[in-house]
């Protein structure tokens, strides 16, 4: 299986609470587990401008590109803007086309990096600038290799930007597994959203997932799911107020791609968020992910 990753989607954020070390940290694990070989990482190419407008809006990036974001808009990114914030972020769009890509050609993609659930077109919010896997979808329909997708998003967060770039679209279904009280306010109404109570733990997430799964998957037939695999869920998390163990969260990867599998779904994997109080712990949750990932590739 190939894991597509580069060294430039680490932002160097230092002390912020998201540790964007971990996509390094993460790499650098699975060599030294031996889960994906040296030669199976997959440098990607920056998106192009087109295949960001597919999804933003074109005033949104060339304030990005210009760098003339507005004290309230970098406000609102709750990260600070830099040149190399505007080249992860494009690369990583870039990168979740490219698991698009493999993803239909061997089952199961793996982007480490991307899952930015929370840009909007017109707007970054919550660490998210550009919606990466949306952006992805757009320009995997536009070429015509898929022509309907799922976005399967269990980050601990709801997929509000996901959510309004879809809104009245047929040709793709967003379902949401989150924390009800918890950010985003508002949530704009994925196709199916599980609103979850606070300290929901392993067994409740497990079947709640399940049903929505089952249920999703009874409607509609993608061509292909891009499943948002935010480690957030996590007892330990500073940012999430669910209660799933490190082997719950395993046993929640293993489950979207079993569902996608019974139905010959293939599954592109995006990280999205991760808080844990050690960063070891988050590093582990999206490891397990990509060597569950990995289980499933042709
Ligand atoms: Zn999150």
């Amino acid at each position: 299986m190939k894991v597509v990753y580069s060294d430039q989607y680490d932002l160097n954020l230092g002390n912020h609470v998201f540790p964007s070390i971990k996509y390094r940290l993460i790499k650098e694990k699975l060599l030294r587990d031996q889960i994906v070989l040296p030669q199976d990482f997959v440098e990607p190419r920056a998106a192009s401008e087109d295949d960001v407008a597919l999804v933003h809006d074109r005033e949104y990036i060339r304030k990005l590109q210009a760098g003339k974001l507005s004290y309230l808009e970098i406000l609102r990114l709750e990260i600070p803007y830099s040149p190399e914030l505007v080249r992860a972020v494009w690369l990583a769009a870039g990168g979740s086309i490219l698991a698009g890509r493999l993803a239909l050609e061997d089952g199961v993609g793996v982007n480490l990096g991307g899952g930015f659930h929370h840009a909007y077109p017109g707007h970054g919010e919550g660490f998210c600038v550009l919606n990466d896997f949306s952006i992805a979808i757009r320009r995997l329909q536009k070429d015509k290799v898929i022509e309907r997708a799922m976005t399967v998003d269990c980050d601990v967060h709801q997929g509000n930007g996901t959510a309004a770039i879809f809104a009245g679209d047929h040709s793709v279904f967003t379902l949401s597994i989150h924390q009800k009280n918890n950010y985003p306010y508002p949530k704009p109404p994925s196709t199916l959203d599980i609103n979850l109570r606070d300290g929901v733990e392993d067994g409740e997430y497990l079947r709640e997932l399940k049903k929505g799964l089952d249920q999703a998957l009874s409607d509609f037939k993608p061509g292909l799911i891009y499943y948002v695999a935010g480690a957030d869920p996590y007892r330990d998390d500073q940012l999430g107020g669910l209660k799933l163990s490190i082997a719950g969260l395993e046993q929640r990867d293993r489950l979207v791609l079993e569902k996608a599998q019974a139905k010959k779904i293939p599954v592109a994997v995006t990280l999205a968020g991760g808080y844990a109080r050690r960063v070891e712990d988050t590093v582990q949750i999206h490891t397990n992910t990509v060597r569950v990932a990995k289980e499933f590739a042709k």
